[in-house]
């Protein structure tokens, strides 16, 4: 589509704003108004915004008087006159950040909570089912924002391969059939940033809040390798106040009983995550195991005694439908799982198998997710934390259910920012945080093993810089 601004530079906001309707456009900003094709016009003359959208041999105008920042006007003005072009009200209305309740607390502490109500669903336009949802994940996250302290760090340990990979992921693992020659010299690596962190973070009376160990597969290492690792944190970290310890154990083809009882004497926390029930939609995003298989590691962990096991879900794969989704998170209900986390797979996946499976994933997803929230709240589940991606055909959510008492704090504090998080291991980002302000220096880990091994003197290094930061004026 052609898009034309006259007097107006909100350019990203603009693309941003189509792309909450019309996801797979690309967008070509020209220098003057276009007189073919799918085109659009957004004119500011001095007293209001015109918006003109061509598509598909369809038109609509709109007009918006200035009212508030020019931002917001040109946006809603443009939100409105997509609404009626495509038929359709995204469920967050115009809210298109990946964290809604930063907006919802900030509003909350400058005009209170009334008239935050009213901003969310009169001017952004979000469903009330919507507002709900972050209400209750807000009131959640509270009260596990509040368990933080100054001194308060948390742990992120990665373990970047995975026994094959999955079609969907974008994040940067390797095969253990490909790479596994690495994961020795790895987890050797690994353990020797955790000592030389430790002694940096515990010099400057900084105590570990939660771990967590995800990747990849955490349970791709073998459990000699796992208890190392988990061993060498509770060694060397200041866990006095630590609360959590998550281990995502991920794939259920992964997981062995050995491995589980390496695990079992550090966490606190497990993930098994089937992503779904359907075996066929299993094969179909190239995840080389069962719904069996998930029951399987189910039960093992359960009769080790893991009494915290989440397990992650996703709304909108390929082949799934309502039926079959709904069959999941039935299923999941009953085997009385403390938590439930509930993605929705994103455009840009979904692109990848294919356009119509994308243009087609907006309105069963929708549904999907609506029918996941009913069930897991009605099961005694509540949501705790939320975050949306930047390309979901609708902007829906991800949403952490969890029974109270269960809720994974380490996710909300690396979503809110709350305090520090110690990156170890490849791919791993360290962000620190300042206690008494906003803010936020990142240290980036190299993303693949062998760079992680190849460069670690430069991993160290960066590690120096923890104690500048926390002793800088900022
Ligand atoms: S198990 Fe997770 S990290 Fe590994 S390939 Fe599959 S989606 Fe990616």
């Amino acid at each position: 589509m052609k898009v034309y601004l006259s007097q107006i530079e909100y350019k990203y906001e603009v693309e941003k704003t189509f792309r909450l309707f019309l996801p797979f456009e690309r967008y070509d900003f020209v220098d003057g108004p276009a007189d073919s094709g799918d085109r659009a016009q957004l004119l500011n003359n001095g007293e209001c915004y015109n918006v003109t959208v061509h598509y598909k041999n369809d038109m609509v105008f709109r007009t918006q008087k200035f009212s508030r920042d020019g931002e917001f006007s040109l946006t809603r003005c443009l939100f409105l006159a997509l609404c009626d072009l495509t038929k359709y009200k995204p469920v967050w209305g115009m809210l298109t950040g990946v964290r809604p309740e930063r907006l919802y607390r900030q509003n909350l502490q400058n005009i209170g909570e009334e008239q935050t109500d009213r901003l969310l669903l009169q001017d952004y336009m979000v469903t009330p089912e919507r507002l709900e949802l972050l209400k209750t994940v807000y009131k959640n996250e509270e009260r596990i924002i509040g368990r933080s302290t100054p001194e308060s760090v948390s742990l992120y340990i990665s373990i970047p391969f995975c026994n094959g990979r999955c079609s969907y992921c974008s994040f940067v693992s390797e095969s253990v059939e490909n790479m596994g020659r690495l994961m020795e010299p790895y987890v050797d690596h690994l353990i020797k940033e955790i000592e030389y962190t430790a002694a940096k973070v515990k010099s400057l009376g900084l105590t570990v809040k939660t771990v967590y160990m995800g990747g990849g597969t955490p349970t791709s290492l073998n459990p000699k390798m796992l208890q190392e690792i988990l061993s060498a944190v509770y060694k060397n970290f200041d866990l006095s106040q630590n609360l959590e310890v998550t281990v995502e154990a991920g794939r259920p083809d992964s997981i062995t009983k050995e491995k589980l009882q390496a695990v079992k004497p550090y966490a606190t926390r497990l993930c098994i995550n089937p992503q779904t029930l359907n075996d066929e939609v299993l094969q179909n995003i190239g995840r080389r195991h069962t719904a069996k298989q998930f029951f399987d590691a189910l039960k093992m962990a359960a009769n080790l005694g893991f009494n915290n096991i989440n397990a992650d879900i996703i709304a909108g794969l390929p082949g799934d439908d309502f039926n079959s989704f709904q069959n999941t998170v039935d299923t999941l209900l009953s085997l009385n799982l403390s938590s439930v986390t509930v993605h929705t797979l994103s455009v840009k996946r979904a692109a990848d198998y294919g356009k119509n499976m994308a243009e087609n994933l907006s309105d069963t997803t929708q549904l999907m997710v609506d029918y996941a929230r009913a069930k897991l709240t009605e099961n005694g589940m509540q949501p705790y934390y939320l975050y949306r991606q930047s390309k979901t055909a609708q902007n829906l959510e991800n949403v952490g259910y969890a029974t109270p008492g269960n809720f994974c704090l380490y996710n909300v504090y690396i979503m809110d920012e709350t305090h520090t998080v110690i990156g170890l291991g490849a791919g791993a980002v360290t962000k620190l945080k300042d206690p008494y302000g906003d803010k936020i220096e990142r240290l980036p880990n190299f993303k693949f093993p062998y760079e992680y091994i190849d460069r670690f003197n430069t991993i160290i290094e960066r590690k120096d810089k923890i104690g500048g930061f926390y002793n800088a004026d900022h």
